[in-house]
């Protein structure tokens, strides 16, 4: 814990995160942003050639696709919904006296048709299973977005609003199957060329309750998720930078994503934490890029 708090306090000193106010919600400096912006272009050096459709979606998403995914289910502790004023100007007036009077304002706001984006992949199936059925190759997507997970932390590994890169692979059980030992070979090649030590582990999603525990030891056992560790804050506890999914049918039955042949398809994805990888390169190689590894700073600028 606090390893955490002097590492956050370092990075607010040297202007790399900027404090706001709320644990877990920072700004970033543009040299915290170049490295970003360095790794990302890494990323498509390992990536590019594969021809993945590259596709953006803003930080929020359609609240009845998010409904649909089932996220309130496994993980209602995390999510984070966009709520707005929709009353007349009769509610405004009072709306205005509770402000005034320190009192809660907030519950009469509203649900909106948006909520904040849980994983970059999210918005995707929907989107692609609205295309009809996938080409004979599969499917190959690139993501990019800020994500929200409400989870405040004093740890600067643990933000509520981060970005994760993706890579989201639809097809037979083989082909997803491959893509991810793929990118779980890459990711360790990528990480070793900028100098860092990793140890790729089998994991969990953070499911919710008690019946939420035989989830995850059932996506344990079968393998179902890995995560790429870094030493960030705590050498004996690493922190997750990347992790490898494979959802066997489950996205592929609840969207109806259908091969060429019309059976289900079968995905995975690739989920690069961007912030965590930053900050993994700032404790390692220290708080000023220029101090940084000779064949750190070639491998991330040329
Ligand atoms: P953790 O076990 O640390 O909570 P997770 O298993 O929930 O992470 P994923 O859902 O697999 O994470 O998200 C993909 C990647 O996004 C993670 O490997 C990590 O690098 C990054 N990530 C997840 N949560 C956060 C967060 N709160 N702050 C920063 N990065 C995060
Ligand atoms: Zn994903």
């Amino acid at each position: 814990m606090d390893m955490q708090v002097s590492f956050l306090d370092r990075l607010f000193e040297a202007g790399l995160l900027i404090d706001t106010g709320v644990e877990g919600l920072y700004g970033r400096s543009g040299q915290f942003e170049d490295v970003i912006a360095a790794f990302e272009r890494l990323i498509d050096r390992f990536g590019g050639a594969d021809g993945a459709e590259a596709i953006r979606f803003p930080p929020g998403m359609n609240r009845a696709y998010f409904e649909k995914s089932g996220y309130m289910k496994s993980f209602p502790q995390l999510a984070g919904t966009v709520h707005s004023f929709c009353g007349c100007e009769l509610d405004h007036v009072s709306l205005m006296k509770c402000m005034d009077e320190g009192g809660d304002w907030t519950g009469e706001q509203k649900a909106t048709d948006i909520v904040l984006t849980p994983a970059a992949c999210y918005p995707l199936y929907p989107t692609v299973a609205k295309r009809g059925r996938l080409p004979a190759e599969g499917g190959l997507y690139d993501l990019q977005s800020y994500c929200f997970r409400h989870e405040p932390s004093t740890d600067p590994a643990r933000q509520q609003l981060f970005r994760m890169r993706e890579y989201v692979c639809m097809g037979t059980q083989d082909h997803v199957t491959d893509f991810r030992q793929r990118w779980m070979d890459r990711g360790v090649q990528m990480m070793d060329a900028v100098g860092l030590t990793v140890e790729i582990d089998v994991a969990n999603d953070p499911f919710f309750g008690r019946a939420g525990r035989m989830l995850a030891n059932n996506q344990r056992d079968q393998n179902l998720k890995f995560e790429l560790l870094i030493p960030v804050t705590s050498a004996a506890k690493p922190t997750a930078c990347m992790s490898f999914n494979y959802h066997q049918d489950a996205f592929g039955t609840k969207w109806g994503l259908e091969l060429e042949d019309g059976s289900t398809a079968h995905t995975a994805c690739v989920g690069f934490g961007l912030e965590r990888i930053a900050l993994a390169l700032f404790a390692h190689h220290g708080l000023d890029v220029k101090d940084w590894p000779a064949h750190v700073r070639k491998a991330l600028w040329g």
